[in-house]
């Protein structure tokens, strides 16, 4: 019999979480018991993705340093990476603005419903949890966001997973690999490769819990959800911010066409299982091993440029995230700060969403901290901070899923442009199974 495609399998799970979350929301105790019994699976499967993210990021990226044998090359890599993730950025915060703009989804909203949610949601633990980890953030000086790259004490950057760090002390060391010379550089090089292969062999036995695992995050995330009264009156500009990302998510499989010559449909049925999972897990840095394994073993991108293209990109590289900010940030000034709406601010808009974009930390609900740093750049009243965020908070979970999956294939993208400008795009990639050496050992 022919095997289900994992992404049909990740469908199903997701599907079944769904309707479970719903049975369960609906009988008493029902909740509880997600909580205490369901949920735990959900955790258990993004510690194993976060487990191997650190170890995972530092052999991908030695070795693909190494492998590019050449300094010149890196650099020349890095620059167009960086380039196209701009320029996708700024793609997508034009899209989101516009929109808002023309749909103008803040525009006419009752009063009574405004009274609505800020009683609800204003003085939320969630809302003032996002505001004081803004505030922590904004108080550092302006290049503390760069100071923060360079790492002190590698094994703290691995325990906090700080990506940034170790991409850093990746990059460093494979450099110096390249420096040393090939004879002294090799018991370390195969080490790295070795380690590589171990991870990816990782991913492949984590994966094959993922069916279960979606169900568990997503009936967990249905169990969340307690007011749809307020949902529903939001769902204007939820529908605003959807249309936005669907339309960027368009936008790559144009440049995906055009510029790698690929077919579409095949891009997304390779990517797919990634996709499914950044929905679930809200988390570009948990979907990061995922990312990798689809990128390099399913859309045929040679490992020395997935290994950096992609651990940098789910840090720096986040279109969904600067779509929402730019609907968001103008959503809630058209309901409450209408005198604030100038072409000006909008133009402050583009740029700090771009830098907060790139700020964000690639895990749930980041998106909406550094929102309200785009925000204050404008001047919004402190006031009207909490109301601001209040007025969003209810859909922020659902946005943010959504939002995740832009983001992860924003990268997947970009990863294809990249290797194919430098010829590391191959045409028949061989996916590996976590089988593939079973028999000689079991
Ligand atoms: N959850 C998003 C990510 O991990 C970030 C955000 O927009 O909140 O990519």
């Amino acid at each position: 019999m022919k095997k289900l495609a994992m992404h049909w399998k990740i469908i199903i799970g997701m599907i079944l979480g769904i309707i479970f979350g719903f049975i369960m929301n609906s009988i008493d105790g029902g909740r509880e018991f997600v909580g205490d019994w369901v949920a735990p699976f959900g955790k258990i499967f993004i510690n194993l993705l976060k487990l191997i993210a650190v170890p995972l990021i530092l052999a991908s990226l030695i070795k693909g340093v190494t492998d590019l044998k050449d300094i010149s090359k890196i650099k020349n890599m890095g620059l167009r990476t960086i380039g196209i993730y701009v320029a996708t950025t700024l793609v997508a915060i034009v899209i989101g603005l516009s929109i808002v703009n023309i749909v103008k989804p803040g525009v006419g909203m009752p009063e009574e419903t405004i009274e609505k949610i800020k009683l609800r949601y204003a003085n939320d633990a969630g809302v003032a949890d996002k505001l004081m980890k803004a505030s922590a953030q904004k108080d550092a000086g302006p290049l503390q966001s760069l100071v923060d790259i360079f790492p002190s004490n590698i094994f703290q950057s691995f325990v906090e997973a700080s990506m940034l760090q170790v991409i850093f002390f990746a990059l460093f060391v494979g450099i110096c690999l390249l420096l040393i010379g090939e004879k002294k550089a090799k018991p370390l090089v195969d080490f790295f490769d070795s380690l590589n292969e171990v991870v990816m062999k990782m991913v492949d036995l984590i994966m094959l819990f993922a069916p279960y695992a979606v169900f568990a995050l997503l009936a967990n995330v249905i169990i969340a959800f307690d007011d749809t009264e307020i949902l529903i009156k939001l769902l204007y500009y939820a529908f605003c911010v959807v249309g936005g990302l669907i339309l960027m998510i368009g936008f790559y499989l144009l440049l995906v066409s055009v510029y790698t010559k690929k077919s579409p449909l095949w891009f997304l049925k390779q990517i797919s299982p990634a996709q499914l999972l950044a929905f679930s897990t809200s988390s570009s840095a948990a979907t990061l091993p995922v990312t990798m394994e689809r990128v390099e073993e399913h859309l045929g991108v040679d490992g020395e440029v997935a290994g950096f293209v992609l651990p940098v990109g789910a840090t720096v590289n986040m279109d969904g995230t600067s779509l929402y900010q730019g609907i968001a940030a103008v959503f809630i000034m058209q309901v409450i700060w209408p005198e604030g709406l100038t072409f000006t601010n909008q133009l402050v808009i583009v740029a700090t969403a771009l830098l907060a974009s790139i700020g964000s930390a690639a895990v749930p609900s980041a998106g909406m901290v550094m929102l309200v740093i785009v925000l204050e750049s404008i001047g919004f009243p402190a006031e009207l901070l909490p109301i601001g965020l209040a007025l969003i908070f209810a859909v922020d979970r659902p946005l943010d899923m959504c939002r995740t999956v832009v983001n992860v294939t924003g990268d997947a993208t970009v990863s294809m442009m990249v290797a194919k400008s430098l010829g590391k795009l191959h045409d028949n990639p061989q996916a590996k199974e976590w089988d593939d050496n079973y028999e000689d050992v079991k």
